[in-house]
């Protein structure tokens, strides 16, 4: 055979192979395709933990659950075989596939409320818990608020601290100045109080539209947490569901919830 014959037909067959390999093969599922199909965990998210006041509204309850409520809340799901877990593991589990642990759950805490620290972390610990404390920065060392040596605590007892902003204005209508303000300055200011670096945010009033989340990926934040709406197929990792422990559930409620949203 002469050398350009082979040569010819080395061609030929490669030509083959790739066109066959190109005709059969599916291309692989994109990751968030991946991401999407992953059974979700169930989060619940928490701010005031407090008794109700005459003054609070009917709507402010949602957001209010009374101490009792709270700590039965929390032992329930330590009877039932809950184990929390934080948001490196749940990152590792929709990016990696990683197992969790049976019956898992995340125990989310918003907006530097001084309860949070006083009743949420007393009642976690009595059960080996750990919570992710989303800090908006402005309300450090507030009255009624947490200081940060608390929220340094929180993070030495192996909790874990996420950005909330620095004063809770809605991250739909960020511009310009608004990402250094919002997001840059009270990440390093949350870094410099815990020695840590931080990873995870979580939208004011659980608002966010997808033309900014790009700028949450930018700043290497690895995953966003909203409420319940419908999660951005095109990012769910920015756009990670969360639902409110509201102050009006009992545990059946509770119970019946987590099995239902997610
Ligand atoms: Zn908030």
């Amino acid at each position: 055979m002469s050398k350009f014959l082979s040569v010819t037909l080395l061609f030929c067959l490669f030509g083959t192979l790739v066109s066959q390999s190109k005709a059969t093969i599916a291309p692989p599922q994109s990751g968030n395709a991946v991401i999407m199909t992953r059974k979700q965990v169930p989060i619940l998210c928490y701010h005031q933990i407090r008794d109700w006041r005459p003054t609070d509204s009917k709507v402010s309850k949602d957001y209010i659950i009374p101490i009792a409520a709270f700590k039965a809340h929390i032992k329930m799901l330590a009877d039932s075989g809950y184990h929390t877990i934080l948001p490196d593991q749940l990152n590792d589990y929709l990016t990696k596939g990683t197992p969790l642990p049976s019956k898992p759950i995340m125990l989310t805490f918003d907006d530097t409320d001084l309860d949070q620290f006083t009743i949420g972390r007393t009642e976690l610990k009595k059960y080996g818990f750990k919570g992710v404390f989303f800090i908006m920065t402005v309300s450090l060392g507030r009255p009624h608020y947490m200081s940060k040596e608390q929220v340094k605590q929180l993070s030495d007892e192996g909790n874990v601290i996420g950005s909330h902003t620095w004063d809770h204005h809605n991250f739909k209508k960020f511009t310009g100045k608004d990402w250094e303000i919002q997001l840059d300055k009270p990440t390093k200011k949350l870094e410099d109080i815990t020695g840590k670096p931080v990873k995870y945010f979580a939208y004011p009033f659980g608002l966010w539209n997808a033309q900014n989340l790009p700028q949450l990926h930018k700043r290497g934040f690895k995953l966003a947490f909203q409420l319940a709406e419908k999660r951005d197929e095109n990012d769910p990792l920015m756009t990670v569901r969360r639902i409110l422990d509201s102050g009006y559930w009992t545990v059946k409620n509770l119970n019946n919830s987590i099995n239902h949203s997610f």
